[in-house]
C-alpha cells in the first residue's frame, strides 16, 4: 500500500515539476530553474516507475527485469552526458531531430510490444479504444522517426538541404495519408499483426515523404512539429503501456511543441497545416556564383572603417545571426556594445524569430554574454525603428534580413517577415563572403547604397573593431 502512495506522490509531484520547467524554460531569465525542475522531475518519474514494478499482486520476481533496466538507463545517462557536453551550440538542432528520432523509435517498440506478448503471441482482446492508443502510438511513432532522421541529415549536411520535389507528390502524399487512415481502422476492428506491422511500414515512409519536401528556410517550423510529434507519440504509448505519467508528460510536450510550432508559424507567416501536411517547400532558387557576385558593386569596409562609423552614430542596431554563433562573438559584442553605450551611443539587439538554427537561439547566446534583457527586441518591437536609427550592424545573419521576402515572390522565404535593415542610414554586414546563408539565396541588401560590408569571421571583425573604437 505504501508503495502504490509513494508512486502516485511521485508522479503527480514529477508532472507539477514538468509543468513548473515549462513555465521556467519560457523566459531566458528563468531557463536555469526551469531546467533545474526538469530533472528533478525526471527522476522522480524514473524512481517512481522503478518502484512501481514491485506492487504487492505480482507473482512473477522482476528483480532482474529491473537490474536491466538500470543498467541500460545508467549506459544510456552516460551517453547522454558525452554527447551534451561535446555538442557544440551550432549543432544543437541536429542533435534534438536526433533525440527526436529516439523518441519515436521507443514508441514504436513499445506500441508492438505492448501488442504482442513477450513470447511473440499476439496478445489478443484488446478492446477497440485501446487498440486505437496503440496504433496510433506506433504511427504517430514511426513518423517521427524517419521525419526526425531526414531532418537530422538535412540539418547535419547529409542529405541535401535543397527541397525534393517531383511532378504529383502531393496526390501521392494524399493517397498515402488515406492508405494509412484505413489500415488504422482496420487494425482497430480486426486486430491482427499483419496490420499493425502494415501501419508501422506505411507510417515510416510518410514520415520520410513529408520531410524530404521542406528544405530552405522551413525548417525551424519542421524541428519544432517533430518535437510536438514526438510528444503525441510519448503519450499515445503511456497509453499502451497504462502509464499516466507518460500520458501527462507526452501532452505537454506534444502540446507545447504544437504552440510553438504554432508561434513559429506566425513568425515565418506559414499555414500550419501545410507544415503539418508537408506541401509547403522552396522553389530552390539557386544562389549566383561567386565570380557573378563580385562583378557587382559591393562597398568593402575594413574594421578600422566600421569603428569610425560606429563612434559617429549615436544609435545603433545589433542583429545577430547564425554566424554570430559560429563564431562565438556573443561577448565580444557585449564589449563593443558596452563601449559605444559608454560614449553615450544608444545601442539595442533585434531578435529574428528564426535566426541562428534553434528557437531562442540568438536570446540564449545574447543572455549568455550577459547582454541586459531591456536592450533585446523581438521582431515586431523593433522593426519600425530602423528607419529612425543611424547604424544597423548584421552579424552573421543573412536570411533574416532579406528584402527578397519582402518583394520576390518566386523566392523560397516569400512571405517570412524580416528585419528592415536596410531602413536605417548604414547597414553594416559582418561576414565571411558574400555567400548565401541557410536558405541558399542571395541578398540583395549587400549591393545596396547605404551597406557596407566588413568581410571576416564575425569575432575576429569584432574584436577589431572593438580595437579601432578604443584608439
Ligand atoms: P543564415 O543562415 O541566413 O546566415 C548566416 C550567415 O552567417 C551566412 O550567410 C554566413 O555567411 C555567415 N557566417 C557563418 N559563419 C560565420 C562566421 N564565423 N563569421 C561571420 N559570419 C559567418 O542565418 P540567419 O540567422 O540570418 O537565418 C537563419 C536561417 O536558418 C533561416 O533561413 C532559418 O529559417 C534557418 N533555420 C533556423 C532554425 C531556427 O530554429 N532558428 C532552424 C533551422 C534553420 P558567410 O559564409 O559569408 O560568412
Amino acid at each position: 500500500m505504501i508503495l502504490y502512495y509513494i508512486c502516485t506522490y511521485a508522479s503527480l509531484i514529477a508532472s507539477v515539476f514538468f509543468i513548473l520547467a515549462l513555465r521556467g524554460l519560457s523566459s531566458a531569465k528563468t531557463s536555469i530553474n526551469g531546467n533545474r525542475f526538469g530533472v528533478a522531475g525526471m527522476i522522480l518519474a524514473i524512481l517512481g516507475a522503478q518502484i512501481s514494478m514491485y506492487f504487492p499482486g505480482l507473482d512473477v520476481n522482476l528483480t532482474p527485469t529491473i537490474i536491466k533496466i538500470v543498467i541500460v538507463a545508467v549506459l544510456g545517462g552516460i551517453v547522454g552526458y558525452i554527447v551534451a557536453k561535446k555538442v557544440n551550440m551550432t549543432a544543437l538542432p541536429q542533435l534534438l531531430a536526433g533525440f527526436h528520432s529516439l523518441v519515436g523509435l521507443a514508441a514504436v517498440f513499445i506500441s508492438l510490444a505492448s501488442f504482442f506478448c513477450i513470447y511473440g503471441i499476439p496478445s489478443v482482446n484488446h478492446d477497440n479504444m485501446r487498440a486505437l492508443e496503440m496504433v496510433l502510438g506506433a504511427a504517430i511513432g514511426a513518423i517521427t522517426f524517419t521525419g526526425s532522421v531526414v531532418a537530422f541529415g538535412k540539418l547535419q549536411g547529409i542529405i541535401s538541404g535543397k527541397p525534393w520535389r517531383f511532378k504529383g507528390q502531393r496526390q501521392i502524399n494524399i493517397i498515402l495519408g488515406a492508405c494509412l487512415m484505413a489500415l488504422i481502422i482496420a487494425f482497430v476492428i480486426k486486430q491482427t499483426p499483419d496490420l499493425l506491422i502494415k501501419v508501422v511500414i506505411l507510417s515510416l515512409i510518410i514520415g520520410y515523404m513529408l520531410i524530404m519536401p521542406i528544405g530552405g528556410a522551413d525548417m525551424p517550423v519542421v524541428i519544432s512539429m517533430l518535437n510536438s510529434y514526438s510528444g503525441w507519440a510519448a503519450a499515445g504509448i503511456g497509453f499502451s503501456a497504462s502509464n499516466r505519467l507518460l500520458v501527462i508528460v507526452g501532452a505537454l510536450v506534444g502540446t507545447s511543441g504544437a504552440i510553438l510550432s504554432h508561434i513559429m508559424c506566425k513568425g515565418m507567416n506559414r499555414s500550419l497545416l501545410k507544415v503539418i501536411f508537408g506541401s509547403f517547400a522552396s522553389k530552390g532558387e539557386v544562389a549566383e556564383t561567386h565570380e557573378e557576385q563580385i562583378n557587382r558593386n559591393v562597398k568593402l569596409c575594413s574594421p578600422e572603417d566600421a569603428g569610425f562609423i560606429l563612434k559617429n552614430a549615436s544609435s545603433v542596431i545589433i542583429v545577430p545571426g547564425y554566424g554570430m554563433a559560429v563564431a562565438q562573438a556573443q561577448h565580444v559584442i557585449k564589449e563593443l556594445a558596452d563601449r559605444l553605450k559608454s560614449a553615450d551611443i544608444s545601442v539595442k539587439y533585434a531578435i529574428h524569430p528564426v535566426a541562428g538554427r534553434m528557437p531562442g537561439h540568438m536570446n540564449v547566446l545574447l543572455a549568455e554574454a550577459n547582454i541586459p534583457y531591456e536592450d533585446v527586441f523581438e521582431l515586431d518591437d523593433i522593426n519600425h525603428e530602423f528607419g529612425m536609427t543611424d547604424v544597423a550592424v548584421v552579424i552573421g545573419a543573412n536570411d533574416i534580413t532579406n528584402p527578397a521576402a519582402k518583394n520576390d515572390p518566386n523566392s523560397p522565404i516569400y512571405g517570412m517577415p524580416v528585419l528592415d535593415v536596410e531602413k536605417a542610414k548604414t547597414v553594416l554586414f559582418i561576414k565571411r563572403s558574400l555567400g548565401s546563408g541557410y536558405a541558399g539565396i542571395e541578398n540583395q541588401l549587400f549591393y545596396r547604397e547605404n551597406t557596407m560590408m566588413v568581410l571576416g569571421d564575425a569575432k575576429k571583425v569584432c574584436d577589431a573593431v572593438l580595437k579601432a573604437l578604443s584608439d
